[in-house]
């Protein structure tokens, strides 16, 4: 196997020549069609502490966590979101420097919008669980599949869901995004799965609807749409039980994979109307291609412990 060793000759190439990611071979690239490779120029997709992982309700260690607090999320943004597709099935350019773009940048195939602050002044923030800080928010992403294939990260006893979107936060003692990723506390990310229904109407996650309602507007790659309406955080959440949720120490998803997340998956699977799922499949990378199955294999949980806070009344007879 030379991979590496090509790898290995790229990666010591990217700090001397600042040239277009298109010169690199396409097997070097970022891409979902080969995750297992994903290793061979960021190393830690293949160390430890990886996600997504596959959770069960019967193997997960039912504990009293405290609740999650949702800190400004009822607050409306005080600007209008910019929902963006930077949908690349190759490597993710930025500022023309390989290094840039290997070392710093968060590479994030999907639509996704950064999260603003407050008419409060301060972005919405979240404590408890597992979090031992103030964690701020700082974007949404969403990972789905295609119509073949349902396109959730993490499995939830043994079934993979039709999409998830990560709301990631950032631990307030940490000033980067950089420097965030290179502590084990660095990143919260809250998940939410989401399965199918047939119904024709719009869902009661208001704020989802119109993230989703952006999506025909965003079919081409680097394209982005604003929506009119001044939303709350709160509001991609509807009504779902915000006490009950898995929490585990993990990775991002998608290079470099540090292993700086502090995961909290809620056990509730939210509804999507089956006219709106495949807005996302409609969606286009840099050279044209379907963005589809944007979710990366489960990862081994290694002897990690897997926590699942359920309501207090739950624990009364135990
Ligand atoms: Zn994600």
């Amino acid at each position: 196997m030379h991979f590496p060793t090509i790898g290995d000759f790229y990666q010591r190439l990217l700090f001397l020549l600042p040239f277009s990611a298109n010169l690199l071979p396409e097997g070097l690239r970022f891409s979902y069609d080969e995750p297992q490779q994903w290793r061979h120029i960021y190393p830690q997709c293949g160390g430890s502490y990886q996600s997504p992982i596959a959770l069960n309700s019967r193997k997960a260690i039912p504990i009293s966590l405290p609740p999650l607090n949702f800190g400004h999320y009822e607050e409306p943004f005080d600007e209008l979101l910019s929902v963006r597709n930077n949908g690349h099935t190759g490597m993710y350019k930025a500022a023309g420097n390989m290094h840039y773009i290997f070392k710093e940048y968060p590479v994030i195939f999907t639509v996704e919008f950064r999260v603003p602050t407050t008419v409060l002044g301060e972005r919405p923030y979240l404590t408890g669980g597992l979090l031992g800080d103030f964690y701020e928010a700082m974007a949404v992403h969403f990972h789905w599949g295609s119509s073949q294939r349902k396109g959730s990260e993490h499995l939830l006893n043994g079934r993979r869901y039709d999409l998830e979107m990560h709301i990631v936060h950032r631990n307030t003692n940490y000033q980067s995004d950089e420097e965030a990723r290179n502590q084990t506390d660095g990143l919260a990310v809250l998940a939410v799965l989401f399965k199918v229904v047939r119904t024709n109407y719009p869902h009661y996650q208001p704020g989802l609807s119109e993230i989703l309602g952006s999506l025909l507007h965003l079919g081409d790659f680097n394209s982005s749409y604003t929506p009119a309406a001044f939303l709350t955080l709160g509001s991609l959440l509807g009504n779902l039980d915000r006490g009950n949720f898995y929490a585990y120490r993990g990775s991002l998803t998608t290079p470099p994979c540090s292993p700086a997340v502090l995961w909290h998956v809620f056990a509730e699977v939210l509804p999507i109307s089956q006219l709106e799922l495949p807005k996302f499949w409609q969606l286009r990378d840099r050279r044209g291609r379907p963005l589809l199955n944007t979710f990366r294999p489960v990862q081994s949980l290694e002897g990690r412990q897997v926590f699942q806070r359920r309501p207090p009344s739950e624990y009364i007879w135990l």
